[in-house]
């Protein structure tokens, strides 16, 4: 497999065009942001952390039957997948309530969301990432109908296999984001799965294990990923 330019920079990972057509190599950085993108920094080691956390997690929903990008490991930093055509969305999932949610709606951290919230985001940093609905998705063009129902019906389904994993590992998954994409009409998980785009507490004492780390200077940021990899058993190099 050939690497050969770049395509894309974005926040945290970049993307490469392979000698096959139908392959990318994502290459995960160092740098984190939040507040998009107004807060950034160079974090040693979490462009590992996070290709190895994304494996395994990666790994796990295929084992589920939920079609992913996710090939293999190409290196520390490095990771082969499928060339999708991104759709323009970031689906979240909400188990508790904290972020924005509890910002917008005045809920308490840590309310209990029975069932599981679903939002949809425009992926739009120009916009900053509107919320939008199911309507306006469809209306804009932005996804179908069909493609809507399969986007929720995945992320539910990718739920059940999350929730459980972190619970055995005496994790709470409060919520996370979750991008799709079209790999010859079939829609499938893109993007990645880490801490970066998730939150997860500690079961008993509600430890922040996540970004919010980053985001409240917290300090420990990427010593906080690697143990909730270590609970989960990812093994990091
Ligand atoms: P951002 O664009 O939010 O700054 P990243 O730094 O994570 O995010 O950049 C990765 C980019 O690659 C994202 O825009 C994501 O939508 C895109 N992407 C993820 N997986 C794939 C894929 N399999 N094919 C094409 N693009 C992808
Ligand atoms: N999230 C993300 N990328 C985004 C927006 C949100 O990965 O561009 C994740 C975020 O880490 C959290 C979840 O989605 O796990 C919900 O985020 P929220 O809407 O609460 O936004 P925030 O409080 O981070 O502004």
């Amino acid at each position: 497999m050939q690497k050969l330019e770049e395509l894309y920079t974005g926040k945290a990972k970049s993307v490469f065009r392979t000698d096959d057509p139908d392959r990318f190599i994502m290459v995960f950085r160092n740098d984190t942001s939040a507040f998009d993108g107004k807060k950034v920094a160079q974090l040693e080691r979490k462009g590992m952390v996070n290709n190895r956390f994304n494996a395994f997690i990666m790994e796990k929903l295929a084992a589920a039957g939920i079609p992913t990008h996710f090939e293999r490991v190409l290196s520390d930093n490095e990771a082969l997948v499928k060339k999708l055509e991104m759709l323009p969305l970031e689906c979240v999932v909400r188990n508790y309530a904290a972020g924005s949610i509890c910002r917008r709606y005045g809920l308490e951290e840590g309310m209990v969301l029975n069932p599981p919230t679903f939002e949809l985001f425009l992926k739009s940093d120009a916009l900053g990432d509107p919320m939008c609905n199911e309507y306006h998705v469809h209306s804009f063009g932005w996804a179908t109908e069909e493609q809507i129902a399969r986007m929720k019906e995945l992320t539910f389904r990718i739920n059940d296999v999350l929730q459980p994993l972190f619970l055995a590992g005496n994790m709470l998954l409060v919520d996370y984001k979750l991008e799709f994409g079209l790999f010859n009409g079939e829609l499938m998980l893109g993007d990645e799965f880490s801490p970066d785009g998730c939150r997860i507490w500690d079961k008993d004492t509600r430890e922040k294990l996540d970004k919010d780390r980053f985001r409240q200077d917290l300090g420990n940021v990427v010593e906080a990923y690697e143990e909730v990899g270590r609970r989960l058993g990812v093994s990091f190099a």
